[in-house]
Order: C-alpha cells, then sequence, then structure tokens
C-alpha cells in the first residue's frame, strides 16, 4: 500500500521541517477523522496543507468538491500527479495564510465551505484565528492541532490552560476534542502527541457582540496580566480614551465584580462586558 513514506522516498523527496510537514499515513485514523466532518456529496471540502494527498483522495470520494492548498511545490506536483483522475479536486498552490477562503464560497456554491487539516504547527494558531475571521464563509472545521495547544484551546474559565484563544474559539465555535493521535501515526514521526478538534461554527456568537474589535480589545487587556485583578487590567484602558468611571460603570452594568480575576470570566461574561464599555462609551 502507498504510504507517505514510500511516495516521498520514490522521488528523493526528503519531509521540510520549517514548513511542519509531518505526514499521515494510517488510512484507519484518516478515515475517523474525515468521518468527524460528516461530508455530504453536495459538500465543498478545503484541504489545508493537502501533502502527498491521501487524506485528500479519501475526502474526494465523498465531497462534492475538494479544494487542496499546499505550499510546497514539490508537494502540489504530486499532487497533481497522484489526483489528476479525480475531477472534484482542486490543487491550489497556495499560502494558507494568504488564503481568500470567501472567493470559494462565492464562486462555487452558496453554501458554506467545510475546512479539515492536518495543519502545520509551526503556524497552527494563526491559520485558527484567520479561519475565525472568515468564519462567516465556513460551516465546520477539522483541525489537528498539537496536544498542548489543543487543551489550551478547550480549557474552561479558572483553569490555568484558560486563555485568549480558548474564550475566541468558544465565542465562535462550538469546539469539541474528537481524537488524539499518536506521534508513530506520522512520517516523520513527532515527539509530540496530537489531537483533533472539531469546531461548528455559531450561526451567531454565543453573544450578540456589538463590536467584535472592541471584544477581542477587551479579552485581550482581561488576559493581559493574569496576576492582576480584572479592575486593574481593565485600568490600562484609561490610556485609550476610556475613564475611570467609565471602567466602573461598565463592569457595573455588566454585573461583574471587578476584583475578579479576568480568567475566571466566561466567554459570555467577557462578551457582555465588551458590549458593555460601548455603551457607556455612546452614553
Ligand atoms: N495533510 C498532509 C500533510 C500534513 S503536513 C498529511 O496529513 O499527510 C503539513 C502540510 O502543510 C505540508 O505538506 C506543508 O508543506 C504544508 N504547509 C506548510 N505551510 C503551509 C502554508 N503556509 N500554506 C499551505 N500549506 C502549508
Amino acid at each position: 500500500m502507498t504510504t507517505p513514506r514510500k511516495i516521498l522516498e520514490s522521488r528523493g523527496i526528503r519531509p521540510l521541517k520549517r514548513l511542519g510537514q509531518s505526514f499521515l499515513g494510517d488510512r484507519n485514523v484518516i478515515s475517523k477523522i474525515i468521518s468527524i466532518l460528516d461530508i455530504l456529496c453536495d459538500d465543498v471540502v478545503i484541504e489545508i496543507g493537502a501533502g502527498v494527498g491521501i487524506m485528500t483522495e479519501e475526502i474526494a470520494r465523498y465531497a462534492g468538491r475538494v479544494i487542496a492548498i499546499e505550499i510546497d511545490p514539490y508537494m502540489v506536483k504530486i499532487l497533481r500527479e497522484r489526483l489528476k483522475d479525480y475531477l472534484n479536486v482542486e490543487i491550489v498552490h497556495a499560502d494558507i495564510l494568504a488564503f481568500d477562503f470567501s472567493s470559494v464560497k462565492h464562486s462555487l456554491t452558496n453554501k458554506k465551505v467545510k475546512v479539515i487539516g492536518n495543519i502545520p504547527y509551526y503556524i497552527s494558531s494563526q491559520i485558527l484565528f484567520r479561519l475565525i475571521d472568515y468564519r462567516s464563509d465556513i460551516s465546520c472545521m477539522i483541525l489537528m492541532f498539537q496536544k498542548e495547544l489543543a487543551d489550551r484551546l478547550t480549557a474552561g474559565p479558572g483553569t490555568r490552560k484558560y486563555g485568549i484563544p480558548s474564550v475566541i474559539v468558544d465565542m465562535y465555535t462550538i469546539c469539541t476534542r474528537e481524537m488524539i493521535i499518536p506521534g508513530d501515526c506520522f512520517y516523520p514521526a513527532p515527539k509530540i502527541i496530537s489531537a483533533v478538534l472539531k469546531m461548528v461554527v455559531r450561526d451567531t456568537p454565543q453573544i450578540d457582540l456589538k463590536d467584535h474589535e472592541l471584544f477581542f480589545k477587551i479579552v485581550r487587556i482581561s488576559f493581559s496580566k493574569r496576576r492582576k485583578t480584572l479592575l486593574n487590567n481593565l485600568r490600562s484602558l484609561t490610556r485609550q480614551g476610556y475613564t475611570e468611571k467609565d471602567i466602573n460603570q461598565a463592569l457595573q452594568i455588566s454585573g461583574i465584580d471587578g476584583s475578579r480575576r479576568g480568567e475566571t470570566l466566561s466567554t459570555e461574561e467577557l462578551g457582555t462586558l465588551s458590549n458593555a464599555f460601548l455603551l457607556v462609551k455612546y452614553s
């Protein structure tokens, strides 16, 4: 059976660490990951970092259309060769951090796209935040992360791992951990353990946010110094046009005690707080 190792060795290609190349060869694991995405025959699936295309091939058996994005020209060549008989697969040679997800939705279908990827770990957070920026074009994402990051993304308030990424993910998606994948399922085998997360994009964010930018800002400020109280952290807003009175008023409107630590606030509370700041500014 073809494995990533055989495909690469037969062409004399070595995986590039710098591009986070670590290929998943175990077909059982691949099938399980794909089944989590629940692919329908009219779905458009975008695969991030398709590599040698073993997962791409499997997705192509179920999806109406697959867009496989890959930055490495050698991989693109392999993908074009290996997948040439799949008329529903389009291989795009591009950097995922420059890819416009909305172009796909608008040119191919009006349905939101599904996203899947054993994504390169050196840019996993950047990819995730970019996907969240494009949330209105995406219905669901299945992404593989280093387990430590996956733990942070799924952490709840008051825990050590809870932080900015946990709140952002929870505001816009319903995120669940689906699988743990040991290093030896990959070629070359990394020392780390991976985890697969499913993120179903919410139709509307958990709270009706009046200003998304302001929400991001309030979250960042609330977590800026973890040992300080929420009120102390929020005081940095006095350098950004808010008065001490505005800050106290926003806390009061949202019913949040400023002596709490920022990291104890739920996503909902942080959303409410950011809406309150907008209110006090325009009252
Ligand atoms: N999905 C494949 C490969 C995973 S390795 C598998 O499971 O076997 C990660 C892949 O992402 C590599 O093929 C790497 O070349 C690609 N990649 C790295 N940086 C990228 C970027 N910025 N944009 C698109 N692809 C990238």
